[in-house]
């Protein structure tokens, strides 16, 4: 049995930029259930909009992007609908359209070779034991066990090492679901989709590579009805949906309280999504899981004795800010308040050409 300074379950952004921080200054094993190759395995469900957040993450790492993980067109803002009012709003919005599997791909392949990363690999449990965290998981078909002395969770939503380290903490989730369609709009557009009939969380729609993406996070009973439901209520806004040609399915956190930020303890550390580290507002999370790898990277290079409170001292800011965002979920989803701020203006970029914008509003 292998033993290594740290073992990282999951490669997603979190545990991708992790492992690649980490690498020559600790000895890694690093875990994720995607393929690195072929077109089949575990593709996270996402819009795939980098946000100016992660973007400043990037130049910190002083890390640029190569051109195949860059989806097309790129979109300079956001149109928000209120299905219940019919108010629309464009607002600007400095996003990255990209591909999020080629991404996630890139970001793995930035990991230095001195790093022990199996893909295809799926971790089945983890227990603790005179000290050292252990792990057993699956590559190849065959079982294998190693020991570590730091354990990270960077294994996003559904995280076994927070369910392991927190098997009573309960936080909100809705069901994500996504279609992509062959866009027929008339011009590709983001937009955010309002509407407190069918979800208290919200939708959006993204224009990528010639296709039509629409999602939304609904609660677990019945997200599919509702997702449904919805699709119909959007036709009168010119939405334009067709036959799905991708169906995708996943659980998303949406943080509510101070509590559902849970930074890990006894040398085990979460980060991104396991975290519950994503903005409640948009459900953007790409910029958590590099902002929350970031600090813990350089917690581990100090390897204190106390890295467990030390972690979560470094990860206050970032959690006050996700605070913030909990409290912007409870103003946007709250549908007096949002009308009023819709109706307002303020932001407001308004398009003077004859074009689609203008029809839907
Ligand atoms: C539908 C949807 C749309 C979204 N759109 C955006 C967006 O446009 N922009 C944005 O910034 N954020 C978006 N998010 C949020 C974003 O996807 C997440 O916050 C982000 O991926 C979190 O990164 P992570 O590395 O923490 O976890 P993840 O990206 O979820 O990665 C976790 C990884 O762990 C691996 N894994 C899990 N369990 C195991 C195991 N037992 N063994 C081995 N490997 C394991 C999986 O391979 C997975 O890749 C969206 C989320 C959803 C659901």
């Amino acid at each position: 049995m292998q033993h290594f300074d740290v073992a990282i379950i999951g490669l997603g952004p979190a545990g991708a930029a992790l492992a690649r921080q980490l690498a020559g200054k600790k000895s890694v094993l690093a875990l994720d259930k995607k393929q690195q190759r072929g077109t089949g395995g575990f593709m996270k469900p996402c819009g795939g909009l980098l946000a100016p957040d992660a973007q400043r993450s990037f130049i910190r790492m002083g890390i640029t992007m190569p051109k195949h993980v860059m989806a097309d067109p790129q979109i300079f803002s956001v149109q928000t609908l209120d299905v219940q009012t019919g108010v629309a709003r464009n607002y600007q919005r400095s996003y990255l359209n990209i591909d999020r599997h080629a991404f996630d791909l890139w970001m793995k392949s930035l990991i230095p070779a001195s790093v022990t990363v199996h893909h295809d690999a799926l971790c089945r449990k983890i227990w603790r034991e005179n000290g050292l965290w252990h792990l057993s998981y699956v590559v190849e078909g065959v079982t294998r066990h190693a020991t570590a002395t730091y354990l990270v969770g960077g294994d996003g939503a559904n995280s076994m090492v927070r369910r392991q380290l927190y098997p009573t903490h309960e936080i909100r989730k809705y069901v994500a679901l996504q279609q992509w369609f062959k866009d027929t709009h008339p011009s590709p557009f983001y937009s955010c989709v309002f509407d407190n009939h069918t979800t208290d969380c919200y939708a959006w729609s993204i224009s990528k590579d010639g296709f039509f993406i629409f999602g939304g996070a609904f609660a677990m009973k019945e997200g599919r009805e509702h997702f449904e439901a919805l699709k119909t209520r959007l036709v009168p806004f010119d939405f334009r949906f067709g036959e799905p040609v991708k169906n995708e399915k996943c659980t998303v956190l949406c943080p509510s309280r101070w509590k559902d930020f849970v930074c890990g303890k006894e040398n085990a550390f979460l980060i991104g999504e396991a975290a519950g580290f994503i903005s409640a507002s948009s459900l953007e999370g790409i910029s958590y899981a590099l902002d929350s790898a970031e600090i813990l990277a350089g917690v581990l290079h100090q390897a204190p004795e106390n890295a467990n409170a030390v972690y979560e001292r470094k990860t206050l800011g970032l959690r006050i800010k996700l605070m913030g965002k909990v409290v912007k979920n409870r103003c946007l989803t709250t549908p007096w308040i949002r009308s009023a701020i819709m109706k307002s203006g303020v932001s407001h970029i308004r398009v003077t050409q004859d074009d689609v914008t203008e029809a839907r509003a």
